[in-house]
């Protein structure tokens, strides 16, 4: 009988997996084969070889991949970046525009803005949440807009909807980043997203141990993904699709269990009196808080808040915090800690951060599994030795 599989955990566990257990192994295998025996296929592309993305440890991860995000078809990537910038290449191309919402993650900035005019792709930015401003950006060959799901460190939520809204209205490819909500909280095909792209180094893996990206959409559209990243050769290892695979099948119990961690300690933080700001779309404050409601099963594990003062307190407080790690990057099971003014965001001089908002005392947390009891003591403690 085939295994009923209709939950998003039961997805996690078995969508994908060998119909029939190979050698008896519970767990899937790795694959460290470069090449396999050639069988009569037709195409290059059709050649079983790690850089061709179709070794049996890719094919697991794609089938699940797109099974839970109701994706028709999913490719692994060798890191988020090499699955934005081949989604980005094969979709806009050389002679191509597109409208980006700004305050995308650094890394996608810096490619939109240092490389993409080498390679004659035009970008403009836009406010995310304010699509009547959209249609005037709009030029003859613009082929794309791009959002983030979440954004980086204010964790602000843009009109998402009517992003996906507005690419079907004008022919364009609607992409988004979905890395900060995950699939637990956030499936973009379900309001008409084209592409879903991930940084799976974060929240899909979630153990901090690997680099990797995942794109998610429709089959034709993946499938010319496919061959540009045969091309460039931005491959996902098999060791690496193993960990990946994983990492995946306990992404439901981590991230509900972050989505509810993230919010104590929002609430906790927002509470406190030497506490100025906090920035989390669960929390009623935030501006964006009905947007997220509707959109969103859960708000993710990220924040970010302010402490009276600035910069000495704010690092004073993450001396004092005992748990978590100083270290960028989110989405595992240890609790991360930054200013983004010195981390993510060192890019941009302070000017420029104010301008988006950021002040060089922000805090970004990334809620880890520790107990959300400890933390919040961590941070009661934190706070106390910070303001003494
Ligand atoms: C980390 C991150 C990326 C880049 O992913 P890598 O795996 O580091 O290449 C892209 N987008 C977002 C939102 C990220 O957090």
């Amino acid at each position: 009988m085939a295994k009923l599989m209709k939950g998003f955990d039961t997805k996690l566990v078995h969508a994908g997996e060998p119909e029939r257990l190979i050698g008896g192994a519970v767990a899937m295998p790795i694959f460290q084969s470069s090449t396999y025996e050639y069988s009569g296929q037709k195409g290059y592309h059709d050649l079983r070889y790690i850089r061709l993305n179709n070794t049996p440890n890719h094919e697991v991860l794609h089938a699940k991949l797109a099974t839970i995000e109701n994706a028709e078809a999913a490719l692994v990537a060798g890191s988020g970046m090499a699955a934005i910038s081949c989604a980005l290449l094969t979709v806009v191309g050389g002679g191509g525009h597109m409208l980006a919402q700004d305050c995308v993650y650094g890394g996608t900035h810096d490619l939109l803005t240092q490389d993409f005019p080498a390679l004659g792709i035009e970008v403009d930015f836009i406010d995310g949440e304010d699509p009547g401003s959209w249609r005037e950006m709009l030029r003859p060959n613009t082929r794309a807009i791009y959002v983030e799901a979440i954004s980086n460190p204010l964790v602000r939520v843009s009109d998402l909807q009517a992003a996906s809204d507005f690419a079907a209205e004008h022919g364009l490819v609607s992409i988004i980043d979905n890395t900060f909500a995950s699939p637990v909280n956030f499936r973009p095909s379900e309001i008409g997203f084209d592409l879903s792209l991930h940084s799976a180094t974060k929240y899909l893996n979630g153990h901090s141990d690997i680099v990797a990206g995942a794109v998610m959409g429709g089959h034709e559209l993946v499938a010319r993904i496919t061959r540009k990243l045969n091309h460039l050769g931005g491959v996902l290892d098999p060791h690496a699709c193993f960990l990946l695979h994983r990492g995946l099948k306990t992404l439901g119990v981590r991230v509900r269990h972050q989505n509810e961690s993230a919010l104590r300690v929002a609430r906790f933080l927002e509470q406190h009196p030497r506490v100025n700001r906090v920035n989390y779309p669960g929390l009623e404050s935030h501006p964006n808080h009905l947007r997220a409601c509707e959109l969103f099963d859960g708000f993710g594990g990220v924040l970010s808040f302010e402490l009276e003062g600035g910069v000495e307190e704010a690092d004073r407080f993450i001396a004092n915090a005992s748990i978590p790690i100083c270290a960028p990057s989110l989405g595992g099971v240890e609790t991360l800690i930054t200013r983004p003014a010195t981390t993510s965001h060192s890019g941009m001089n302070a000017q420029e951060r104010a301008r988006a908002g950021i002040s060089d005392g922000l805090i970004r947390l990334s809620v880890g599994l520790e107990s959300s009891d400890d933390l919040i003591e961590d941070f009661e403690n934190a706070l106390r030795a910070t303001f003494q």
